[in-house]
């Protein structure tokens, strides 16, 4: 994919006991943020080869999925298609996908969890004559191969353990796909309910040299507590970095907790991936 992003960045954050260094995904690229330039690269790559019509893919109202792929699919002069999961609403997130020339579709919660239906998918493959459909999130073939390049050029054998937040998944199955074995994968679920979530990375990621660090979800998806921002604070003052209230705040939650539960040992190293995001902290959530 031509789109132009700068060289992968790690900053050193902690150095003993364990020393915690940071990969900056965010940094990457000011829109098409993080992990999704990744998942969407090898995608858009697919959908041009084959002369697709349009773009079209799923999300919620601030999906940073739908906003980079609706700046990317614009930089291409590709049409691009939002099925947006609720009722019709405005906000930052969708503001911006109108601005880059996305059309979106408010979908019933009920409707949206058909995403996966080979039919449902068919009704608007009908609508969208040609367009290539993308799964929420990314999280398809090309989307995970994308992800095992995510580490390419990076030094992953000082590493003992890597972090990342989990969403589908795709990201870390893609990360601990790319690990050398002596490098353990940690995901942090952001939601609740992720036991299929588990089930399917079982089978994306073909060896056992990785793990969940679970009780970080802080109340679900989208959920925010007064102390988790107060932590964050202090994170993000000390560190000069920006953290995505979504994912990136529980996974570095979950890494510093376990500090103190001894999952990393003395001497260690733990590289925690920021996974970008921030164009969703334009919203206040509780
Ligand atoms: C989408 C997203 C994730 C989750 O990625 P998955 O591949 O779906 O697990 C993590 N962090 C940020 C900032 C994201 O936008």
């Amino acid at each position: 994919m031509a789109i132009d992003i700068a060289p992968l960045r790690i900053d050193t954050l902690l150095t003993e006991p364990v020393g915690v260094d940071m990969l900056r995904l965010d940094a990457i690229h000011p829109f098409v943020s993080g992990n999704k330039y990744f998942k969407l690269k090898y995608n858009i790559a697919a959908a041009l080869e084959q002369g697709a019509s349009a773009l079209v893919s799923f999300g919620g109202a601030y999906s940073n999925h739908l906003h980079a792929l609706a700046w990317a699919a614009n930089k291409y002069g590709l049409p691009s298609v939002g099925l947006v999961r609720g009722e019709p609403v405005n906000n930052p997130t969708l503001h911006d996908c109108r601005q880059w020339g996305m059309q979106l579709h408010f979908v019933s919660r009920s409707d949206y969890n058909n995403k996966r239906e080979e039919d449902y998918l068919q009704r608007w493959q009908a609508q969208y004559p040609n367009a290539y459909l993308i799964p929420e999130g990314g999280d398809n073939e090309l989307g995970l191969q994308g992800c095992e390049h995510i580490l390419d050029g990076i030094d992953t054998s000082v590493y003992q353990h890597l972090v990342c937040a989990v969403g589908t998944g795709t990201t870390f199955a893609g990360l601990a796909r790319s690990l050398p074995e002596t490098c353990m994968a940690w995901g942090v679920p952001v939601f609740k309910h992720h036991n299929p979530i588990l089930d399917s990375l079982r089978e994306k990621i073909p060896h056992s040299r990785w793990g969940w660090l679970g009780g970080y979800e802080d109340g679900g998806f989208g959920k925010y507590s007064v102390a988790l921002q107060e932590k964050v604070a202090t994170w993000e003052g000390a560190w000069g970095i920006e953290l995505d209230r979504v994912y990136t705040a529980k996974m570095v939650w979950a890494v510093m907790e376990s500090m103190d539960k001894e999952v990393f040992n003395a001497g260690e190293r733990v590289l925690m991936v920021h996974t970008g995001g921030l164009q969703g902290n334009r919203v206040q959530l509780r």
